[in-house]
């Protein structure tokens, strides 16, 4: 697969850092000790999972915020190994378009797609 250009790399990081900003913002506001909760659950949410104050913040969360909060920090994580854009089901590359509307996605459109209909079938 072509290898992404630091700046693509930037730029994707920027995308995700945006994203989870504004998810954890809007939950501190539930939250009375907001800025506490910004500057340590920003840093990491998933190394800090053990903490009780997390998985309180994390429960606030809908379903939909919390895992996407992971799954922006798992993208994260694969940026930082140069692993991003890999599709973690098949090792295919994941589309380009596909990377720009989801940055978080860990899947291919195919795997996500298998994985969709499964979910449906069961
Ligand atoms: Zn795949």
């Amino acid at each position: 697969m072509k290898k992404m250009t630091k700046k693509e790399k930037n730029e994707f990081k920027r995308i995700l850092m945006e994203k989870k900003e504004r998810i954890v913002h809007k939950l501190s506001t539930f939250i009375n000790e907001s800025k506490e909760v910004e500057s340590n659950v920003a840093q990491d949410v998933v190394d800090k999972a053990e903490s009780s104050y997390t998985k309180e913040f994390l429960l606030s969360l809908s379903d939909t915020e919390r895992s996407h909060l992971l799954l922006i920090d798992e993208a994260l994580r694969r940026l930082e190994k140069d692993s991003f854009g890999v599709c973690q089901l098949c090792g295919k590359e994941i589309g380009e378009k596909r990377l720009e509307a989801l940055p978080w996605t860990p899947y291919c459109i195919i795997c996500q797609e298998k994985a969709e209909q499964e979910a449906e079938s069961q």
